[in-house]
């Protein structure tokens, strides 16, 4: 294959930022280079101007495979997340059927294959009926398990009682499975339910799933993994505690981390009241406050990771009467330019950012689930890039929308930054100007428990 040279561009290293060029050569970053090295021969990429990050990872999206593809599916997907400068994403076991076992998780990796147009993981589904499972997992098919602590409209299975919790942490825990949580405690809202009755109005959908709900399951979380010192990875954190709880549990040294998501960053509680069933979302949006305490995070490099939990509806299903209509938005296209507005309205200096912005979408990512090549910008890596324009302001249209969905909650916005072009396996799958120039080769990761056995 021809070498790639992304020229000239301020390079996002391990060590800092930099100014330089990235030599590709046969699928992985062959060299960095300083800014006065003479060029090898290749095919240029001008990067002057812009940063050279290493291609994204959401480690949290629903692309639909199996039985939902109506709503995503993998080529769609893979669209959005090299639209929005993600070359590798892990994805969500809730689909028809729910990926519950091995043979599934196997399965989907064949259904995927020839599809993908991005490097993939997926979570297994931890199963109430067989926690066991979790205890003898086979690493080279997942080496994380996500668990449904409450439910909704796609939640396959759902952990309702103590000892069923107390089991799946204990297996994961013996297995060296890290649980990924939806952290929402159903008795909470089941009581609240009876008391409330439905929600008619957006406006009534955030005090219907409170803030309580999530407290209460985060410090169940907590309390389990002290008792059975499982890794335990909490998804889309959404008030001020649920933080300051996680926060101080890590400080006692207990193996727990956890996510922040693109729309709990940039929307509250009155863009839902406003706006309806776009941002109608589980766990809800909540207040200025609490997303205030989700920046710090972000900034404070508490939070491991940031993922889009990418989970697409039709806009017919999204329009129906609040009580009905799932929750869930496309995601995984905005994930990285909503981040970079949100730090850049608060005024984070732009090498600030672009690091912050490394570490939530890449080595955060890589380091929890183990993905070999990923995450960093270096020798050896593999040759995953994105260029990524600082200061172009744009706005979002229905017509950049790459997912299968057609809408987004962002449509309207005018986003600071603009993911200019990625570059997957050595290839540029994505141009602004161009499109879309990638084959569906997207690989099946190996993980890197599996290598290091192997070594
Ligand atoms: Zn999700």
């Amino acid at each position: 294959m021809e070498q790639l040279i992304v020229e000239g561009g301020r390079l996002v290293t391990p060590e800092g930022v930099r100014e330089g060029t990235v030599v590709v050569r046969d699928g992985r970053v062959a060299a960095l280079l300083g800014p006065d090295a003479p060029l090898p021969e290749g095919r240029r990429l001008d990067a002057a101007g812009r940063y050279v990050l290493p291609g994204l990872i959401d480690s949290h999206v629903h692309f639909r495979t199996p039985g939902l593809e109506y709503k995503e599916d993998w080529e769609h997907g893979s669209a959005a997340a090299l639209a929005g400068g993600v070359t590798t994403v892990m994805d969500m076991p809730n689909t028809r059927p729910p990926g519950l076992d091995e043979d599934a998780m196997r399965a989907k990796a064949e259904l995927v294959a020839g599809h993908a147009g991005v490097d993939h993981r997926f979570h297994i589904g931890a199963d109430p009926a067989n926690t066991e499972l979790l205890a003898t997992l086979d690493p080279e098919v997942a080496t994380s398990a996500k668990v449904f602590m409450a439910g909704h409209h796609t939640a396959p299975v759902v952990f309702r009682d103590r000892a069923q919790l107390d089991a799946v942490f204990a297996d994961a825990a013996r297995g060296g499975v890290r649980l990924v949580l939806h952290a929402e405690d159903q008795h909470v809202f089941d009581l609240l339910d009876s008391w409330r009755g439905d929600p008619h109005s957006y406006g009534e959908y955030e005090p219907h799933r409170p803030r309580s709900g999530a407290i209460v399951a985060v410090a169940h979380v907590v309390e389990l993994v002290r008792r059975h010192g499982t890794a335990a990875h909490v998804l889309h954190t959404s008030s001020a505690e649920e933080i300051d709880l996680l926060v101080a549990a890590a400080r006692e040294g207990l193996p727990v981390s956890f996510e922040v998501t693109g729309h709990h960053l940039s929307f509250t509680h009155a863009d839902t009241c406003r706006r309806g069933p776009r941002t109608r979302l589980s766990p809800a949006i909540r207040g200025e406050a609490d997303r205030e305490r989700l920046w710090r995070a972000v900034l404070s490099g508490e939070a491991a990771t940031a993922g889009s939990d990418h989970a697409p509806h039709t806009v017919e299903e999204k329009n129906r009467p609040p009580v009905d209509a799932p929750p869930g938005l496309p995601g995984v296209q905005e994930l990285a330019v909503s981040i970079w507005t949100g730090m850049r309205a608060r005024d984070v200096p732009a090498d600030e950012a672009v690091r912050h912005l490394a570490r939530l979408m890449g080595s955060g990512p890589a380091d929890l689930f183990e993905l070999p090549g990923k995450g960093r910008l270096e020798p050896g890596a593999d040759a995953d890039l994105v260029v990524f324009d600082p200061a172009e302001r744009w706005q979002m249209s229905a017509a950049d929308v790459r997912s299968k969905c057609g809408w987004s909650a962002y449509e309207g916005w005018t986003f600071t930054g603009r993911v200019v072009t990625t570059v997957r396996a050595g290839r540029v799958a994505w141009d602004v100007r161009t499109g879309l120039h990638t084959p569906a080769d997207g690989r099946w990761l190996p993980t890197a428990r599996r290598l290091e056995a192997l070594r």
